[in-house]
């Protein structure tokens, strides 16, 4: 590895040159490494922990919709893949294989998983026998393995950590409708807790997940303008029932197919929410995901230093029992100023400043790691205004994350103009298309940039297909993505 990927002394400016940014901030804020295997990467405590936050309220959000935690077997069989034969198709090409163990050769090659569509299917097919075993809700927390040509932290990685939700239902209805309540649950998600505006809407069938009926997805944009796929609902139909077999009595006593979905995001939301929040100092949290939302940091003279730090010692004590995640630094061989940009470096969203003068009236300084806004408030409130401040900056995070997307969002008639705004402006288009697989692939090919999903609700409905000018079946929206 090469020594300036160890350390990082100076982030590379955005405006620059963004990758680097990327790399640069992820490392020095010591969020992962690399790992000695291709692709794939060591979350460090700091970065592990934004995995936690993230893991514990979604977890929350997916009992309250009535779904249970599961845990599959990593290793799956062969066969079970040659079972449903577009998702074979799409998975083989990234499917890593055991083949040997203890030294002996294996009967059947078991690959690792990359999915579970076909445990749950097999296992699925067992447990469900009549109407009333249905739905059935099961989530689980995992670790799944792509082999990924191309890998960037977090965004795309070999292995990565995700969840995936698979339910069978009795009806398409019940299925369908609920693919649409996950994808609402992940909306409501990456907006309210990681501040990141999302589109939703349906995917085109050539980026369609292997093996589904209808994908759905949310997405977002980076602050390069660039698209990340932000999480997928799938409707299976009944493709994976008719493949694993998953048939039940229904209320008239007849054999029927179930209705499946499955539904997954994963770490990738960590490398979004830095692409969408971060600047050139460093990382920018939003309050609900920070493992650390406040930084207290005495200031002053040294004669008053036992005093000072008494008083930060006591409104920690406070703030941590109102459930505020905050941490002290009272390291008196640093100065405050290196104090300051090292928590803007690492993306702790409100600091806090305690001096001699503020304790004689009886008051602190809170500043805003985004906007650099100052508030001089009352110790003898301080929770409130804690709160009240970290709500805010969660507000304003999204506010502005939004701002820039719509700056960021052109509207095109013709490939032509499409190309000199990819070109120029980089950013989302909103298009009109036909619909043809022929004039899609050639958007990718003149312009670099992909559908990314047909939004639920357009801007405006397009009438004209950006390559062939033939009637618009869809209106979409296309961006070059991670
Ligand atoms: P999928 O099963 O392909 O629908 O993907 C489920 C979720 O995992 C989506 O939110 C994807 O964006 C995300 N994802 C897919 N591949 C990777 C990868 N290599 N690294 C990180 N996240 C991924």
């Amino acid at each position: 590895m090469s020594k300036d990927k160890q350390f990082v002394t100076e982030i590379t400016p955005q405006g620059e040159d963004f990758s680097r940014w990327y790399i640069d901030v992820i490392k020095k804020a010591e969020l992962m490494d690399y790992s000695p295997v291709r692709g794939c990467i060591v979350f460090r405590p700091e970065g592990y922990e934004l995995w936690e936050n993230i893991q514990r309220d979604l977890d929350r959000r997916f009992k309250e919709t009535g779904h249970r935690n599961a845990y599959f077997p990593l290793f799956i069989p062969e066969s079970f893949f040659q079972k449903e034969k577009e998702h074979v198709e799409g998975f083989n090409p990234e499917l890593p294989w055991v083949t040997e163990a203890a030294g002996e050769k294996l009967e059947e090659r078991l690959a690792i998983r990359p999915t579970s569509e076909t445990m749950f299917g097999h296992m699925y097919a067992k447990w469900i026998q009549s109407y009333r075993d249905l739905p059935l809700l099961i989530n689980q927390w995992a670790n799944v393995v792509r082999w990924e040509k191309r890998t960037l932290p977090f965004l795309r990685t070999s292995e990565f950590l995700w969840q995936e939700g698979h339910t069978a239902h009795e009806t398409e209805d019940e299925a369908r409708e609920e693919t649409m309540k996950m994808l609402t649950v992940y909306r409501e998600f990456v907006e309210e807790f990681l501040a990141i505006p999302v589109i939703e809407g349906e995917k085109t069938p050539s980026e369609r997940f292997a093996g589904a009926v209808n994908t759905y997805s949310i997405e977002a944009m980076m602050k390069d303008g660039k698209a990340v796929q932000a999480g997928t609902s799938h409707y299976l139909g009944t493709k994976f029932a008719v493949a694993f077999d998953i048939k039940y009595l229904d209320r008239e006593n007849t054999l029927q197919f179930a209705h499946t979905t499955s539904w997954g995001v994963s770490t990738r939301l960590i490398g979004a929410m830095i692409m969408v929040h971060g600047d050139d100092r460093g990382l920018a949290l939003p309050p609900k995901v920070a493992p650390t939302q406040v930084i207290m940091i005495p200031i002053g003279p040294a004669k008053t230093r036992e005093q000072v730090v008494g008083r930060v010692d006591e409104l920690h004590a406070e703030l941590k029992k109102a459930g505020i995640r905050v941490k002290v630094d009272d390291r008196s061989d640093v100065s405050p100023g290196w104090k300051f940009n090292e928590y803007e470096m690492r993306g702790v969203p409100l600091r806090l400043e305690l001096g001699p003068r503020d304790m004689e009236n009886g008051q602190v300084v809170l500043v805003s790691r985004v906007s650099g806004e100052k508030r001089i408030v009352r110790q003898d409130n301080l929770i409130a205004e804690v709160e009240s401040m970290l709500a805010d900056i969660q507000r304003d995070m999204y506010e502005k994350a939004k701002k820039f997307r719509e700056d960021n969002f052109y509207d095109v008639e013709t490939l032509d103009e499409m190309k000199t705004s990819m070109e120029e402006k980089r950013g989302f288009v909103l298009a009109g298309w036909c619909g043809s697989a022929a004039c899609e692939k050639q958007v990718k090919e003149e312009t670099g940039a992909t559908s990314r999903n047909i939004p639920f609700e357009p801007e405006k409905k397009k009438s004209k297909c950006l390559v062939c000018g033939d009637h618009a079946e869809h209106t979409v929206v296309f961006a070059r993505a991670y």
